[in-house]
């Protein structure tokens, strides 16, 4: 099984999966835990890049790269995973690409999810979880100082924050908002609860051929 959790930086995505990968675990579930951009050698040196605040990128420039990070990902790590029946918890995924290079319209999102589907060679999260927190609420969150991204503001964050409600429906078959406003106990058994839910009903289908 393949869960993605996303949101806008300090929504509390780190903390969960942290906690999230521990109750499955316990649950005697194997579990790789993984962030996208990264987790391969090519992911992480992309990444780098991605995170320079010195670089001038144009959008359609950054989309491709997180397009490539995410292809190797899927490659080298998640589909080998997923085929020796352990459990992938991935901190984002397609949609924050589609997200964060569709706001102000810098590149159409129907293009983004379709050059995702080239990416990942239409590999999806089986649950897409939206931790969703207003974006006043993330920046008293955030460290210092702030990345390339961060940079660009609360009003910025909360266009962000939008559409990620709008685009959450395309990411994967099943999907949820998490409210990240809450405790970050309660968080974690909403989160529980949502992949209880779609764990019953994938442990019903017969295993994927590949
Ligand atoms: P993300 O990975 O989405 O950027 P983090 O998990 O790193 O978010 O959390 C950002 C900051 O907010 C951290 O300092 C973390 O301790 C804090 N934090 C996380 N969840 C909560 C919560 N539910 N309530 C208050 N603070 C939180
Ligand atoms: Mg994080």
């Amino acid at each position: 099984m393949f869960i993605a959790l996303d949101g806008i930086d300090g929504a509390g995505k780190s903390t969960q999966i942290a906690l999230l990968t521990r109750w499955l675990t316990d649950q005697g579930e194997q579990v790789i835990s993984l962030r996208d951009p990264g987790s391969t050698a090519t992911g992480e040196a992309i990444r780098q890049i991605l995170l320079d605040s010195q670089l001038q990128m144009h959008r359609r420039c950054e989309a491709l790269l997180y397009m490539a990070a995410r292809s190797q990902l899927v490659e080298e790590r998640i589909r080998p995973a997923l085929a020796e029946g352990k459990t992938v918890v991935s901190d984002r995924f397609l949609l924050a690409n589609v997200v964060y290079q569709s706001v102000g319209k810098a590149v159409d999102a129907d293009l983004l999810w379709r050059l995702g589907e080239i990416a990942t060679a239409r590999l999806q999260p089986d649950l897409t979880l939206l931790l969703d927190l207003p974006a006043g609420e993330a920046v008293k969150r955030q460290r210092n100082p702030p990345d390339r991204v961060e940079s660009r503001g609360q009003a910025y964050m909360e266009q962000v924050r939008q559409a990620f409600l709008l685009q959450l429906p395309a990411a994967s078959p099943q999907t949820a908002v998490i409210d990240a406003s809450q405790s970050v106990a309660s968080m974690h058994t909403a989160i529980v609860q949502q992949v209880q839910r779609v764990r019953h009903a994938h442990l019903q289908q017969p295993p994927d051929p590949g």
